[in-house]
């Protein structure tokens, strides 16, 4: 089964679907997330491919500069060697000597060295006049031979001195040659930069990667090795065997490597061009970017922090709005008089249930408790709205549970039900035990009352049919149901509309047929059994419209009941009944009483009686002439009894009689006549329908014996047999009315028939 809960969200069709929007904004914000981090790591490719590039313009500058800087000290070597061709013919020693010492100092070499093809050498003298090195052993480098042989050259000793050899001359032939070293400390100033704040460190390495010119002892050079021994990571691998190609081909590059610190570092390689010495240039990865992360970093910050607090916002005015949409509830869906549903929850909850509900399954009904106005005015607003709680407790302890019924208080003294049920006679069965509860008056303070229900009903064929809609049908089903109390739960259908039509058509006619009398009164006469001869007459109205010709009373009576345009109407007919009597009085024709049809409606006003007293003695009616008509039916209104039996009183003391009319019609009650003070006792038709049985016979003997012990007169209405007749002789009924005798008949044939051909 399904659950219902009486909150807003389960009645509203939202303008906006709340999980939509959180949806929505999570996704905005996941988005906005997103694009930052995309942003930050796309920023961190420009800022590393600007690193690289910057780091090769760096690194290609620098080995420019270590390679100018070589060959000048090559050019400056190759012309000392020219010069000292002039000494090498005096063979002065001690001006060689003097010269190269002299030499070294300016051109930066430590030592320099002149050898000749016998292996005999002069060598430059540092300060003290020592001479520094072992020169013999530099004779057997394979540079210093190959410049004997008339090539320039510059090589390395152990990581840690350059050695420059060039050829000297004596008339075009190699008569020796000319060795310069620069020292480990020289080579090391060529090679340290001040770029990148000084952490970027660079050496000189042949093509096997060979240490030619180490400027520190530092780390990650002493790790150099290391990158090319790295196996683990397959990116470094393929990177190292790049370079390895590309040195071996004289090519520059960069490679990108994590050192055994963990630290990333970008190492570029450039050829010097100077034998197959390369220029090794490393930094760490992030000398750029460094600082930016940083920035980059705060921003992330910023964004999540701008993230949260616009969560807590959203988070804050979604609470918000819950609790706001909890009071609306309030206001919009429950009934602050019973606590439980109103009109618009009622709606609501249909049009919910109605998504899944079976064809004829429900119906909805609308009960109207009659004369609510009388329960606020007698004992005041506090017990009516208590009253109304209570009945509205009574109808939901009779709702089904687990069939999905549900009631709700519509407007006032109106109570709508929508009920499992589709069966009239079972739907009327339930709503008979509801108001049978309701008026057992069970566990509440409240006084006892007698609460009848206007009941309309509408079965619902189509769940698909606008609430609104269904609850208009029964609206109009509940206003068929007249003023009867007796009128068990009324059904829509489509008669109903028609009928509808044609009240309000009526309804619209009425004050000018009035006017223009349209209205008839006809007289039935009333004929009696002794004297066989005319002993009273009913008045009955008939409306004779020109356009819409005869109206029978069954067709309208019940509408202005509703509506209280009767009273009107019986105040025209009394005033009419009694200008025919002043007509025959004054014609000296015999007088017989007339009794006219009193609706109930009448005694709503206490003073009622006061009018019909003012035109009766206008007219100079004698007393008991007039005679008024009640219906049985206004005996059970137990709200009016007391009205009624001080109305009846007062009918005497003003000089009318007084009938009860229609008895036997309903739930007649031989204690009306003990109650009430009438004067005649009008048995209904139904009685005399079937007479056959004994039985029948022995309840209508008992009636007239009781009357005629009560000095009550009786009169038998819709007699249409002689045999009725002869057998109501045989009673002593005192009365017969019916068409036996003559049907209702114009005043003006009445008079011709009846009383001026009497004799
Ligand atoms: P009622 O007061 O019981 O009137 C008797 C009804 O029985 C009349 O119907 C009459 O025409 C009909 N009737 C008389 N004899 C026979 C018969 O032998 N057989 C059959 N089948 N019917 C017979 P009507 O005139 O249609 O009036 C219907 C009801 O309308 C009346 O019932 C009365 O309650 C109401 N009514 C009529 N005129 C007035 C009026 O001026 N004021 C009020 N308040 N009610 C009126
Ligand atoms: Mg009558
Ligand atoms: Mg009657």
């Amino acid at each position: 089964m399904k659950k219902y809960k009486d909150s807003i969200s389960d009645y509203e069709k939202p303008i906006f679907n709340r999980e939509w929007n959180i949806g929505f904004l999570s996704l905005v914000l996941i988005s906005v997330f997103a694009l930052s981090i995309w942003n930050a790591a796309m920023l961190q490719i420009e800022l590393d491919k600007s690193t690289q590039e910057y780091l090769t313009d760096v690194t290609s500058q620098l080995s420019r500069d270590i390679r100018d800087s070589i060959n000048n000290k090559i050019t400056n070597l190759a012309m000392a060697a020219d010069s000292l061709s002039q000494f090498t013919e005096s063979r002065d020693t001690d001006d060689i000597s003097g010269f190269l010492t002299r030499k070294s100092r300016t051109l930066e070499f430590d030592p320099m060295i002149l050898f000749d093809r016998k292996g005999g050498f002069v060598s430059s003298h540092t300060d003290d006049g020592k001479t520094r090195s072992h020169p013999r052993d530099f004779l057997k480098l394979p540079s210093v031979q190959s410049s004997f042989r008339g090539s320039i050259q510059a090589s390395y000793m152990g990581g840690e001195s350059i050695f420059y050899s060039v050829p000297t001359y004596i008339n075009g032939k190699v008569e020796g040659v000319l060795v310069g070293v620069r020292s480990k400390e020289n080579m090391q100033s060529l090679i340290s930069s001040k770029s990148f704040s000084g952490q970027m460190l660079s050496c000189i390495v042949d093509s096997r990667g060979q240490v030619v010119i180490a400027p520190t002892d530092l780390k990650p050079f002493l790790q150099l090795d290391d990158i090319f021994k790295n196996k683990e990571n397959e990116e470094v691998i393929a990177g190292i065997q790049q370079m390895q190609m590309d040195m071996a081909e004289n090519r520059d590059g960069v490679l990108k490597f994590t050192a055994v610190t963990k630290e990333k570092l970008v190492l570029s390689y450039n050829p010097l061009n100077i034998n197959d010495w390369f220029l090794l240039t490393i930094i760490p990865a992030d000398i750029i970017s460094h600082g930016l992360n940083q920035y980059i970093l705060q921003t992330f910050v910023i964004i999540a922090a701008t993230i949260l607090i616009f969560s807590l916002f959203l988070f804050a005015v979604f609470r918000f709005y819950n609790a706001h949409k909890r009071q609306l509830e309030q206001v919009a869906y429950i009934d602050p008089l019973t606590g439980g549903l109103n009109n618009a929850a009622f709606q609501a909850r249909y049009r919910e249930l109605s998504k899944d509900m079976e064809p004829c399954s429900y119906s909805i009904v609308l009960l109207n408790v009659r004369g609510f106005k009388m329960v606020n005015e007698q004992y005041g607003t506090r017990i009516g709205n208590q009253t109304l709680s209570y009945i509205y407790r009574v109808l939901k302890l009779h709702l089904r549970e687990g069939q999905d019924e549900f009631a709700a208080r519509g407007e006032s003294d109106h109570f709508f039900l929508c009920l499992k049920e589709y069966r009239p006679a079972a739907l009327r069965c339930r709503l008979n035990d509801m108001l049978h509860d309701i008026n057992a008056f069970h566990d509440t303070d409240l006084p006892v009352l007698s609460l009848s229900f206007k009941q309309g009903a509408c079965l619902v064929n189509d769940p698909g049919q606008e609430i609104t809609q269904l609850q208009d049908h029964a609206r109009i089903a509940l206003q068929s149901c007249g003023t009867d109390i007796r009128h068990e739960c009324a059904f829509y259908d489509e008669s109903l509309i028609q009928r509808l039509k044609m009240e309000q058509e009526l309804n619209a006619l009425f004050e000018d047929s009035i006017e223009n009398r349209h209205f008839q009164v006809y007289l039935q006469p009333k004929i009696g059994l002794k004297s066989s001869r005319l002993e009273g007459a009913e008045a009955l109205v008939r409306w004779n419209h020109p356009e819409k010709g005869i109206i029978f009373p069954s067709d309208f009576i019940p509408l202005f009941e509703s509506n209280g345009k009767i009273c009107r109407l019986d105040l025209y007919v009394f005033t009419e009944v009694c200008a025919a009597i002043d007509r025959w009085r004054q014609e000296g024709l015999p007088l017989v009483p007339v009794s006219v049809n009193l609706s109930r409606q009448h005694f709503r006003d206490p003073r009622f009686l006061d009018t019909f007293a003012g035109i009766a003695s206008g007219f100079k009616i004698p007393d008991k002439i007039l005679e008024f008509e009640l219906t049985e039916s206004i005996f059970f209104d137990t709200q009016q009894i007391k009205a009624v039996k001080e109305a009846i009183q007062e009918m005497h003391r003003l000089g009318f009689l007084c009938s009860l009319d229609d008895f036997g019609s309903g739930f007649s009650s031989l204690g009306l006549l003990k109650e009430f003070d009438v004067d005649s006792l009008k048995l209904d038709r139904s009685f005399f329908l079937n007479m056959t049985g004994q039985k029948a016979k022995d309840v209508i003997s008992c009636l007239i014996d009781l009357s005629r012990h009560l000095k009550v007169k009786t009169v038998a209405e819709g007699i249409e047999s002689m045999e009725q007749v002869e057998f109501l002789r045989t009673m002593d009924c005192d009365m017969v009315q019916g068409y036996v005798f003559s049907a209702p008949i114009p005043v003006n044939k009445f008079e011709k028939r009846y009383l001026k051909a009497r004799p």
